[in-house]
């Protein structure tokens, strides 16, 4: 077999794995929507592409996503040139004030602003290229001290700062659940996100705050339980045997 011949092959089992793993999961993200008297077409994934090639990337776009999220800035910056220029783009790590340049603008979404000082570089950026970015803020619920993010009680007061800064729309809430087997706590986690993001829907009735960013692969059905409309599956999708 020429070289050629093998490397199509080995894209072939490449698209076709991403392609199953994807249907299994859309299967598996409908029964979590059935269960919880959801339609299914309120969740979309992103595609957690980090760490992954533009192959994938590519085999990942034929087969159905349009939607990819990035958690560095630089990783984000190399991949716009060479993917597939009609994916949207999700910003989910954490971003440094030096880099908003790289992300404001360049994607549908930055889900993770973590501080008023991240807010407000984003706004002065977009502003700048006269667009309104729009943003989730992120919290710290499971208040583990390597994860960013605001504490929750402290949630009302970046509000308030941040619903007049000119450039952003907040547009919801995102969080990344405790690291532990304990299905409960994650629970709590997920469930807490959606009760601060209710509670600032009746203090701040002039803001959409429609989008709750929580469920990752190991936890992406309690998630969708408990009301998450945006989910972040990197591994289920990209790796085998996941
Ligand atoms: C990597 C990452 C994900 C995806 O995690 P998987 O477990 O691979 O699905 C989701 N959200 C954030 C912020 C991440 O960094």
């Amino acid at each position: 077999m020429t070289f050629g011949r093998w490397a199509a092959l080995e894209e072939d089992a490449l698209e076709q794995g991403i392609r199953r793993r994807y249907r299994d999961l859309l299967r598996r993200v409908e029964e979590a929507c059935l269960r919880s008297g959801r339609h299914p077409r309120e969740v979309r994934v992103v595609a957690v592409s980090k760490n992954r090639t533009l192959r994938e990337i590519e085999a990942a776009w034929r087969a159905g996503m349009r939607e990819f999220g990035e958690n560095r800035a630089q990783e984000l910056a190399e991949k716009l040139g060479g993917a597939p220029p009609a994916i949207s783009w999700h910003f989910i790590g954490h971003l440094q004030t030096n880099k908003v340049k790289i992300a404001t603008g360049k994607v549908a979404l930055i889900h993770s602003v973590d501080s008023l000082r991240l807010a407000e570089a984003i706004g002065r950026e977009a502003s700048r290229q006269g667009i309104v970015q729009e943003v989730l803020l992120q919290l710290n619920i499971s208040e583990e001290p390597t994860k960013h993010g605001f504490r929750p009680e402290e949630l009302e007061e970046a509000l308030l700062n941040m619903k007049d800064i000119r450039g952003i729309r907040v547009r919801g809430l995102m969080t990344m659940a405790a690291l532990t087997g304990d299905e409960g706590e994650i629970r709590r986690c997920f469930r807490t996100l959606r009760e601060r993001r209710d509670e600032a829907v009746r203090r701040f009735p002039g803001l959409s705050l429609d989008l709750l960013s929580m469920g990752m692969s190991n936890d992406f059905e309690i998630a969708v339980e408990e009301g998450a409309n945006l989910l972040r599956i990197g591994t289920a999708i990209f790796q085998e045997g996941a």
